[in-house]
């Protein structure tokens, strides 16, 4: 009988009953047959707490204790499930990262898996036990303890299964699979049955609450199936995340990201010189800033206005950068604003059809929505809105395209 790795999220196990339901799922797995591995959240908000704790000690906790911190959380959900499923009659134990041997980079606070030894998880298995993980944490080739950065559980899931060979990676929340958009925007939303990694990849870029994102780049790398499913509907079998098939194509459009977290900064009057361009958004790039969506117009006597846009929570830093590089290079003014969203669709079939971009704009158009820059990619098309308008982009996008409805 194969494997099965299956993740539980914070939400999951918030308490000593939820703990005991998460139980329950993983003995009517084992019931099926399969050798079962299972990687944990830390209970609820527990991170969150944790990170609180540590700004109220030191304003700028240094980054190896941060991860000291932070590591406890998920070692308590495993004690915690492992006993659970002990009062169930069922053998099970419970590991730490570094005791599987789940090797990361030194990156603390955003450490990458390099390697999994599988043998402790396979000698806990022969034995007939579940094995229970801590997820998001590892350790480094010296021996400190590592995070994976937020919502990093799912990508010890998935790495597990690569290394294990697992049959699946069920990936257990709160919600029951991938929407077609934000259900809370569109309640007629409808769980897509199936998407490809790359569709999941992104939607998971575009900020839709799916899965961590490097999560998904392994499961691709690795060919490892994916499931999203709700741990309070157990019986519903969710989202499957697989490599992509011809018949997707058919399919114009999967998915409809809405983003509100940007800002767009507008550098006004710029010289019209080669590597101007290069040496603004080099300054950006070099303060770790994310840049999205670029636009240049040509304005008159050799000037030019850059604009792009940052997430939101980087709009402070980014702001001085530009301001200090704008000066530099002798750009007139610069500006900012904060009240813009993104909505994006997301599909496969954009590779093989036209067309879709012009049947988007034109049911922004219809909408009232006026598009303030646009940004594409092979699988994806997105516009700048105003964000007063972003819930009704998003509707008007959706109905366009039909999501609602069940495919024939
Ligand atoms: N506990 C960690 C977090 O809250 C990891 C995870 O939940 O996946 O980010
Ligand atoms: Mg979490």
């Amino acid at each position: 009988m194969g494997v099965v790795v299956q993740k539980f999220g914070g939400s999951s196990v918030a308490d000593a009953a939820k703990i005991k339901a998460v139980a329950q799922i993983v003995l009517s797995e084992r019931r099926r047959g399969h050798d079962v591995v299972v990687a944990v959240s830390a209970m609820g908000k527990t991170t969150d707490n944790l990170i609180k704790l540590a700004r109220e000690i030191n304003e700028r906790p240094h980054p190896r204790e941060m991860d000291m911190l932070l590591a406890t959380g998920e070692q308590i959900s495993i004690a915690c499930l492992a006993m659970a499923l002990q009062a169930e009659g069922c053998d099970a134990v419970s590991f730490t990262g570094p005791q599987v041997r789940m090797m990361t980079d030194e990156a603390h606070g955003k450490a990458k898996i390099l390697q999994i030894d599988d043998s402790v998880l396979r000698e806990a298995l022969d034995q007939g036990k579940v094995a229970i993980v801590a997820g998001f944490q590892g350790m480094t080739p010296r021996g400190e303890i590592t995070t994976l950065g937020r919502g990093g559980s799912d990508t010890t899931a998935v790495a597990l299964a690569a290394a294990l060979k697992a049959d699946v990676c069920d990936i257990y929340t709160d919600v029951d699979g991938v929407f077609t958009t934000d259900p809370r925007i569109v309640p007629e939303a409808r769980k897509l049955e199936r998407i490809s990694y790359d569709e999941c990849l992104e939607l998971a870029a575009l900020g839709a609450k799916v899965l961590h994102s490097r999560s998904v780049e392994i499961a691709k790398k690795f060919r490892v199936p994916l499931r999203v499913r709700s741990t309070f509907l157990p019986a519903s079998l969710g989202t499957m995340i697989v490599e992509e098939t011809p018949d997707m194509e058919e399919i114009l459009v999967s998915g409809v990201a809405a983003q509100r977290s940007e800002a767009k900064i507008n550098v006004l009057g710029v010289p019209d010189r080669p590597g101007i361009a290069g040496e603004l958004l080099g300054a950006v790039a070099d303060a770790n800033i994310n840049v999205d969506v670029i636009l240049q117009n040509v304005a008159a006597d050799g000037l030019n206005d850059i604009s792009f846009t940052v997430p939101r929570d980087d709009l402070r830093e980014a702001y001085e950068t530009v301001q200090r590089k704008a000066k530099e290079i002798g750009a007139r003014e610069v500006k900012v604003d904060d009240k813009i969203a993104k909505v994006s669709i997301v599909g496969v079939g954009m590779r093989t059809h036209s067309g879709v971009a012009a049947r988007m704009f034109r049911a922004l158009a219809q909408a009232g929505v006026n598009i303030e820059s646009i940004s594409t990619s092979e699988i994806k098309i997105s516009c700048l809105v105003a964000e007063a308008d972003l819930e009704r982009a998003v509707r008007a996008v959706h109905d366009e395209f039909r999501l609602a409805q069940a495919l024939a």
